[in-house]
């Protein structure tokens, strides 16, 4: 990997505690490696919670000054980080893309996209308006402030492990926010190297923390129990999150939960087909099936089911499977066996309740992690994929007749993250985006991902928004100051 870089001082292998590059107290690592070819890329250390407190007391110590700075003064070191991230684009994507897997096309988008929440949040510093009241009597002033909520933590998952790093420590340095994260384990290098740009961008020693660490739990429970920290930021499974949530109620600590989906994908009558297939395919084969936006239930009406399938199949069979790291690859592996084998329970499961497959179905012939993109038809509302997400290149197609059983069927789950439909009579969008019960919509469109756009659940998945102004709020306090005159 080194030798394919331009600046071979991104691929780092030790972790960043309290502005040091440090090994694990008690000398420990473990491996990362390439999930398409199987090898081990390099090992980092295994920090446990006497680093992470380390990690903790020093942004504390660090906020003091970061915290007392102008937002525009932290706007232009922000500012700085995401020019050099741009700048080293490539270079980030490599080393994004042999960790986790995904084409390099595609890793170079998330850069820009982890980027983006760098830059805008950096802007937003400087607009974090307070409030006046007209007080209650007369010799009564009323002022809201709105400050740092105090030191972060972040756990975040392996499926982007730059973006989803960045749409924390975005918004959590802008305000002034001391900032801890534990990277997941499969994928450390990406944290690691947009750090190393962080500190050449000029912030302050201490501010931010890198938590390489293969034991999970252990840090999550430093992350909770610590009582400088202030807010727990989580992106990951709907199950881990409730851990996290009910650990974090012992300090009645904020928490931000970016969970699991389960996105409805309808395509209505009156729908632009070879758009909606187009979304369709962007929504559901990105980064392989293996983000919580991913179309999971593909929900087409009755008139157009037949030709919808045939065109999907089609585009599914062209998507071309490989190394990520090479020219034109579209696929790349899933993360691991474990990915794997609940594709293949997914698909079997469909089966067993009647349906059948179209296209894929099987491991790809590259072996390894790699699947076929598959094209499942005949899905049933009692198969499996109807409420679990299954996160892999698996497109079931569900048949529906009428737009109340479309929208009360996307509806029939624990989840609320991302939904998207197509369709172009109007009232009928009208009604079908306000009966969505989830916190984002795609409206012929397969694509919503943006920094600009408040990003979050409602019902299982999650608590809080990244990205937008609406973003920053989660960082902040707000304090109610009530003066007499
Ligand atoms: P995914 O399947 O996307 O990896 P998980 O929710 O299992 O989702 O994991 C998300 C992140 O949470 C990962 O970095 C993982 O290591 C971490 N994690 C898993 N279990 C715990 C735990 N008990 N406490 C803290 N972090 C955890």
């Amino acid at each position: 990997l080194k030798s394919i870089l331009k600046d071979p001082s991104l691929l780092v292998t030790k972790a960043l505690v309290a502005g040091e590059w440090v090994d694990a107290d008690d000398g420990t690592t473990f491996d990362v490696t390439n999930p398409a070819r199987g090898d081990v890329i390099c090992t980092v250390p295994d920090l446990g919670r006497a680093e992470t407190a380390r990690a903790i007391a020093a942004a504390e110590e660090a906020m003091k000054d970061w915290a007392a700075r102008t937002g525009k003064e932290r706007a232009q070191i922000m500012r700085k980080w995401y020019d050099l991230m741009m700048e080293n684009q490539d270079d980030l994507a490599a080393i994004l893309t042999a960790e986790m897997g995904k084409p390099l096309a595609e890793a170079k988008g998330e850069i820009a996209y982890g980027a983006g929440f760098i830059e805008w949040f950096g802007e937003e510093a400087k607009r974090v308006y307070g409030e006046t009241i007209p007080g209650h009597q007369r010799d009564k002033r009323i002022t809201v402030i709105k400050q740092p909520i105090g030191v972060a933590a972040s756990i975040t998952p392996w499926n982007f492990p730059n973006a989803m790093i960045a749409r924390k420590a975005g918004p959590a340095l802008a305000v002034g926010c001391g900032f801890v994260c534990r990277p997941a384990s499969e994928t450390p290098l990406s944290a690691l190297a947009m750090a190393v740009l962080g500190e050449r961008a000029g912030l302050p020693k201490g501010i931010l923390s890198v938590i390489t660490s293969a034991k999970a739990s252990d840090i999550g429970k430093e992350f909770c129990e610590n009582h400088t920290v202030r807010k727990l930021t989580f992106t990951g499974s709907t199950e881990v999150g409730r851990i996290l949530l009910r650990q974090a109620a012992d300090q009645v600590m904020k928490c931000s939960m970016e969970l699991g989906g389960n996105a409805p994908f309808i395509v209505f009558d009156d729908a632009d087909l070879d758009a909606a297939v187009e979304g369709a395919m962007a929504s559901k084969f990105r980064n392989n099936g293996q983000t919580c936006v991913c179309a999971n239930r593909i929900y087409v009406q009755s008139g157009v089911y037949d030709a919808f399938a045939e065109k999907l199949a089609k585009a599914v069979n062209a998507l071309k499977v490989g190394d990520g790291l090479k020219e034109g690859v579209e696929a790349g592996p899933l993360i691991n066996e474990d990915a794997v084998k609940k594709v293949q329970e997914h698909i079997q499961d469909v089966l067993d309740h009647g349906g059948s497959i179209v296209t894929g179905g099987a491991r790809h012939e590259m072996g390894g992690t790699f699947f076929q993109p598959t094209v499942l038809t005949g899905v049933t509302q009692e198969a499996k994929v109807s409420h679990e997400e299954t996160f892999g290149p698996v497109a079931p197609l569900f048949k529906f007749e009428t737009e109340q059983e479309a929208i009360a069927k996307a509806n029939d789950t624990i989840f609320g993250l991302a939904s998207y439909f197509y369709a172009r009579d109007v009232g009928r969008i009208t009604r079908v985006q306000e009966g969505l019960e989830y916190g984002i919509v795609g409206v012929n469109t397969g694509l919503i991902s943006t920094e600009l756009a408040p990003f979050g659940g409602v019902k299982q998945s999650g608590l809080g928004r990244e990205g937008s102004h609406h973003g920053i709020e989660d960082y902040l306090e707000m304090k109610y100051i009530c003066l007499a005159v």
